[in-house]
């Protein structure tokens, strides 16, 4: 509950990706200008907004069930109003209002920064309104808004895509891809530096097509932010193989002090008429070179990937060579998903849909032999001594500290809050599938 009684309570519900965890930030901060203040329960709000995900699955109807368990709320509390942000609201536009009559508004991402006119709009017209459209006019300026920006933050530097993988919404829910300017970004992150953040990640659905105003390329804009902020390290996320170059290597490999020993290199899948099917526009061939490019510059990265099981058309033998790439790669982690069709795509419409229960053993499979595979590799940190970026304490076991080391691994320690925000040596001594354990080195 609010204690102020003319702030009123603003909840926000976030599904999906990272882009979605900092779109929710950015609105709690710009309805916090408008008198809004996040409460932790939808009963003390006057405003709920599901900021939505259509990358997963029965994305439509999750966005109705959580309506419906508001409708006692709205039946209690006239001044409560209810809105559908992201990529639902995106994709859906008006037609949800239509479909959910506990609905009172609508908006995309492209929409955000009218968020606060949005909600003050439906008040005093006691309107229902949906406002989607993507706005391709104005530059894309957007200085990160985040309430605690804390040791870790992300920074978005693109936002769009237009790569159309055929199994992916995105570039119909966040529309063309449009980079901001680099003057921009190095003050922004320069800002963090000054709130406390050491570590920033700069996001975007393919941060290696990033071009500034100014012509700079994404590598361009690395070595400029490692070299013109004080930021002590920096990450980024995602990247697609058919842009990442030498040049970015190169930039890593001379920057390493700051530009953190780990790649997210999504391939799909390890099936050159799978990714050919999937338009990722490389082969499996030409992604192995990518990976020996990356490991021949800068020797002991840790690569993590993406992986799709049971795309439209996959055969055992695809399944086989999705298996033998990550045995091959050695990626340290893997983020794997089954496919399933969304709504506007390609792939959605491939007649050759594979079965649900192959998916699901073949996603299995995939996660039992990564298990191994990911614990062999980590072993090779047994007895190191990693500099840990300590990022709090544990809740419940008192003198242990955690945080990650260059190569995003989770570590574990002896250490204590005055530590959090400090790049700090610990030797590993304890090896887990999935995390280090170590001691803290003085
Ligand atoms: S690169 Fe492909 S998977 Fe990634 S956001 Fe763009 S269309 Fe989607």
């Amino acid at each position: 509950m609010t204690e102020n009684p003319s702030i009123q309570g603003v909840y926000i519900t976030t599904y999906g990706c990272q882009m979605n965890v900092n779109d929710s930030e950015r609105m709690f901060s710009l309805l916090e200008l408008s008198n809004y203040q996040e409460v932790q329960k939808p009963d003390d709000a006057n405003l709920i907004i599901i900021n939505s995900c259509s990358v997963r699955e029965k994305p439509v109807h999750k966005v109705h069930s959580e309506v419906g368990r508001y409708r006692q709320l709205k039946k209690e509390n006239p001044n409560l109003i209810i809105g559908v942000g992201g990529c639902v609201g995106q994709q859906e536009k008006k037609k949800l209002l239509s479909d959910v009559p506990l609905l009172d508004f609508v908006f995309g991402p492209d929409n955000i920064d009218t968020l606060p006119s949005l909600v003050s709009e439906v008040r005093a017209k006691q309107e229902r309104v949906a406002k989607a459209k993507f706005d391709y006019q104005s530059p894309y300026q957007v200085e990160t808004l985040v309430r605690n920006p804390g040791v870790s933050t992300f920074v978005n530097i693109t936002k769009g895509c237009d790569n159309f993988c055929t199994f992916c919404i995105v570039p119909f829910t966040r529309g063309r891809e449009r980079s901001r300017s680099m003057k921009d970004l190095i003050d922004d992150i320069n800002k963090l530096v000054e709130r406390g953040t050491k570590e920033v990640t700069l996001l975007g659905q393919n941060v290696n097509s990033y071009k500034s105003d100014c012509g700079a390329n994404f590598a361009q804009l690395m070595k400029t932010v490692a070299t013109d902020t004080d930021i002590q390290r920096v990450r980024f996320t995602t990247s697609h193989p058919k842009d990442f170059d030498q040049e970015l290597c190169d930039v890593l490999q001379n920057h390493r002090s700051k530009l953190c020993d780990y790649i997210h290199l999504p391939v799909q899948s390890g099936s050159s008429s799978i990714l050919d099917r999937m338009n990722r526009r490389y082969t499996r061939e030409e992604y192995l070179e990518k990976v020996k490019m990356i490991k021949d510059t800068i020797p002991g990265v840790s690569l993590s990937t993406d992986i799709i099981v049971g795309f439209p058309g996959e055969t055992d033998q695809d399944f086989a060579d999705t298996l033998s790439i990550v045995q091959e790669v050695g990626y340290e982690t893997i983020f794997a998903f089954k496919y399933s069709p969304r709504p506007y795509t390609k792939a959605a419409k491939f007649t050759d849909q594979v079965a649900e229960d192959v998916k699901s053993a073949r996603l299995n499979q995939l996660f039992a032999e990564h298990r191994e595979l990911g614990f062999e590799l980590a072993k090779r940190y047994d007895g190191q001594v990693l500099d840990i970026l300590v990022e709090g304490t544990d809740d419940k076991r008192e003198g242990v500290a955690h945080g990650r080391s260059t190569q995003n691994k989770l570590v574990h320690f002896n250490g204590t809050a005055d530590l959090i925000g400090k790049v700090v040596p610990v030797r590993i001594n304890k090896v887990a599938p999935n995390s280090l354990k170590g001691e803290l080195q003085h």
